[in-house]
């Protein structure tokens, strides 16, 4: 994943504009984290994973709880006859 990418020789920071390490994660001139691109997507992605399962466990809990799943339907099916 990462070789095929053409990495950079140096990082530039956003805050200062210094060159740093490409592989530091923090500038070592004005202490600000060095964020790469990709850290972006894994974090979206870890926040849909969660939200898919935050959205099963409180489906699983609307399913199994006996009060909240009781929903009356106008039964009309026997009068159509
Ligand atoms: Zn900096």
């Amino acid at each position: 994943m990462f070789m095929d990418q053409p990495t950079p020789n140096y990082r530039i920071c956003k805050n200062c504009g210094n060159r740093n390490h490409p592989d530091s994660g923090q500038c070592p001139w004005c202490g600000a984290a060095l964020r790469r691109p990709m850290d972006w997507f894994s974090f979206f992605g870890l926040i849909l994973i969660l939200l898919v399962v935050i959205g099963l466990i409180v489906y699983a809990v609307w399913i199994r709880s006996p009060s909240e799943s009781k929903i009356h339907l106008p039964v009309i099916s026997h009068s159509v006859e």
